[in-house]
């Protein structure tokens, strides 16, 4: 079967544009953040983090609190990962981690005493069921010792897993350990393809761990697809889609596969020859937004589809999307407390990183510190960029007399530039303009990244600190 792309119909809210892709891609920031994370300096420690924390409780402690949990280990390497993960076999690691962990755990719940409930909790990894059951059952038991949380029904509480490594008792178990979001990485159902990345994950064990899911009463079930890995082609991208629709996720992420071998040890093992070319690529795409549109998935933005029912495009519809380092979320202005080597908070008006090596890590929790290692506090101006950001990601539109009354600015002239590159995007037909809002067209939606980076400052600027492995990938 073959779908050119340029033949693709037009879907409801997304437009897909071969030629407009092609003249408009290039490197950019996901913008999971703004001012993005290779903007941190290690100038930022654990003082201008206490501050943050300080300020939020004397500002009344208003928003809700969220929790990121970082589990860093693999059991296995996937060839195609650009993730900071650890791969080991030896699980005493796990033990020795998870008391460092813990003291983190402690020391943050004191900090936020009293203050906020948790609405969000969220483990990320690596692979968070890397750890045991057991491991798990006493990590969620310490972490209500230490923080208030909201109930099941209040709260979104997730976790990534990996179908290999878990039993389907083991996924009730996760449900009846407080967990009520589940996601999971698929890619692709082809066995060569999978054999190809080293990901082997038989579909009977995909679909095993679905249902087992559903059974549980996870409230959504949300799965990743690749397109661009070796092997892949139109057919077999059509089959997996045909199987991923027919096993209904509540959610999906289709990810391009960005393949930077320099940059990512893993993916020297994978081979060069077996890679679908930019043109299948892209067809690739727009076979996904066909099919999954079709299917009746609605695209809320950067890689991710709904279902209409699911909480993710309700809160779309009704203006409350957010965006944070795990995605989106339907959690907006929350205070992000995040815990584990390498793992990213956002408190007030900063953002501050911990340690990225487990000895690093390790050291300043044994000399009892915060493992902070760099950051950044936000001016004004920051702030500005960064709610146009959002809206811009989550709504794809933009009030300018919102801005206007929450900020002291006229925006035409404080935005004089920026304007002047808008327009450029739309002529191309990227943006609509007026006196009140900038809105995305729906063939803007796929590019989102590029209407985004013209309102980053940063870009082009040089870093005050080297950042190791700091990249942007493609915007499409
Ligand atoms: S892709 Fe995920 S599961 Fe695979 S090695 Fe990377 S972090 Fe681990």
């Amino acid at each position: 079967m073959a779908v050119p792309a340029s033949a693709v119909p037009i879907s409801s809210n997304v437009q897909f544009d071969a030629a407009l892709i092609r003249k408009m891609s290039q490197q950019g920031p996901r913008y999971t953040s703004y001012p993005t994370a290779d903007r941190f300096t290690d100038s930022f420690g654990m003082g201008d983090y206490l501050q943050a924390v300080n300020s939020v409780r004397s500002m009344g402690a208003r928003n809700p609190l969220s929790l990121y949990i970082h589990i860093p280990f693999c059991d296995k390497l996937c060839y195609y990962c650009a993730c900071n993960k650890i791969i080991t076999k030896v699980r005493s690691k796990a033990d020795e981690y998870l008391t460092y962990l813990k003291r983190e755990i402690e020391m943050q719940g004191k900090l936020f005493a009293d203050m906020n409930t948790v609405e969000q909790l969220h483990f990320g990894g690596g692979t968070p069921t890397y750890i045991s059951d057991a491991q798990m059952g006493e990590l969620m038991a310490y972490l209500r010792k230490w923080f208030r949380f909201a109930t099941d029904d209040d709260g979104e509480y997730s976790i990534e897993i990996d179908p290999r490594t878990v039993s389907q008792e083991r996924v009730h178990s996760l449900r009846a350990q407080g967990f009520n979001r589940i996601s999971f990485g698929v890619q692709d159902f082809d066995p060569d393809v999978q054999k190809a990345v080293n990901r082997i994950q038989p579909e009977e064990c995909t679909l095993g761990v679905m249902q087992a899911a559903r059974d549980a009463g996870f409230r959504s079930i949300s799965i990743d697809l690749i397109y661009g890995l070796p092997k892949q082609n139109l057919m077999t991208m059509d089959k997996t889609l045909s199987k991923v629709i027919a096993a209904n996720p509540d959610r999906l992420s289709v990810y391009n596969y960005a393949h930077m071998p320099t940059l990512f040890k893993p993916q020297r093992r994978i081979n060069e020859d077996e890679l679908p070319s930019g043109e299948t690529k892209l067809d690739m795409l727009s076979l996904c937004i066909k099919r999954l549109t079709e299917a009746g998935y609605v695209y809320i933005g950067m890689d991710h589809f709904a279902k209409p029912n699911d909480e993710l495009a309700i809160a779309q519809r009704q203006g409350r999307l957010h965006r944070n380092f795990q995605g989106y979320s339907t959690h907006a202005e929350a205070e992000m407390v995040a815990m584990g080597v390498s793992a990213i908070s956002s408190v007030g008006s900063t953002y501050s990183q911990n340690e990225k090596t487990l000895e690093g890590y390790y050291e300043r929790l044994e000399q009892g510190e915060l493992p902070i290692c760099r950051g950044l506090k936000m001016n004004v101006d920051d702030l500005l960029r960064r709610i146009i950001i959002q809206m811009l990601m989550c709504n794809f539109e933009l009030s300018v007399k919102s801005l206007e009354l929450a900020y002291p600015i006229t925006f035409a002239n404080y935005f004089e530039k920026e304007l002047e590159k808008l327009r450029a995007l739309e002529a191309d037909g990227l943006v609509t303009i007026d006196s009140e809002w900038i809105t995305v067209t729906p063939k803007g939606r796929l590019l989102i990244r590029n209407i985004c980076m013209v309102f980053d400052r940063y870009l082009g600027m040089p870093r005050e600190v080297k950042v190791e492995r700091m990249h942007y990938s493609k915007t499409i």
